[in-house]
């Protein structure tokens, strides 16, 4: 089934909806299992959009787009490079990227973000699809002045953004990935340019840990990633899911 999934607050409740046009439906039913479409909600634009999902964990992959590589002049890896990202570092559309104190040089990289369905461990290639809820835009915020090999460069708090929507039943193999900083393009690629697949970036992770449903995969991030600064606003956008848009401010 091909929908588009929206999280938001209403009162002092956390629900999902289903985006149409730019009108929101009610979700009924449990989000990682069995749903269907309810009664209208209100107009997108009245509500406040939170990160699609709740990961227990954000696995990230480096170095999986070829010209990204190239960019660098790093070698093709033999296996998905992997790093983690707290849940604590997840924000959603209507929120802002916060520069920290401590770095003085935070990169935005635009990444197809699988969120899993169910829990999982061991899935091979073939079966990937079962276990993946859908697709949404992710930003995979570094502070690349940071040793690489210090957590911080990943994890500061707002260094995930997600969003604007799940979309179900997207075939992510051949999507156009996009990233604006203040409406100027700085990235545009195919995902058909990753190194390794979905299938097999959700397979090979599943060897590793059991994942869990809305657990977030970050895919790599083509050439361009860009140094933000206070007051930028950066889009990430993917063919058939939308565009995330967050603001850029100082720490305060
Ligand atoms: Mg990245």
């Amino acid at each position: 089934m091909t929908a588009r999934i929206v999280r938001f607050s209403r009162g002092s409740q956390t629900i999902y909806g289903f985006l149409k046009g730019d009108s929101v439906f009610e979700l009924i039913g449990d989000v990682h299992g069995e749903f269907e479409q309810g009664s209208y909600i209100a107009r997108l634009n009245e509500l406040r959009l939170l990160a699609p999902c709740e990961p227990t964990k954000i696995v990230g992959v480096g170095w999986n787009y070829r010209y990204h590589i190239e960019e660098v002049a790093a070698d093709i890896p033999d296996v998905p490079i992997l790093f983690l990202k707290p849940p604590s570092s997840v924000v959603g559309p209507a929120d802002s990227i916060v520069l920290p104190t401590m770095s003085n040089e935070v990169v935005s990289e635009a990444e197809l973000a699988v969120v899993v369905k169910r829990r999982a461990k061991h899935i091979p290639p073939s079966e990937v699809q079962a276990h993946v809820l859908g697709y949404t835009c992710g930003n995979d915020v570094s502070a690349r002045d940071l040793p690489r090999q210090d957590a911080r460069t990943k994890s500061f708090d707002t260094f995930c953004p997600l969003g604007p929507c799940i979309a179900t039943g997207l075939d992510p193999s051949n999507r156009t990935i996009r990233s604006r900083i203040n409406g100027q393009v700085r990235q545009e690629a195919s995902t058909r340019e990753m190194v390794f697949s979905v299938p097999h970036l959700v397979s090979f992770i599943s060897q590793v840990m059991t994942l869990e449903p809305g657990d977030v995969i970050l895919t790599g991030t083509p050439p361009g990633a860009s140094t933000l600064n206070i007051g930028d606003v950066i889009e990430v956008e993917i063919e058939g899911i939308g565009t995330l848009v967050n603001g850029v401010v100082a720490d305060t």
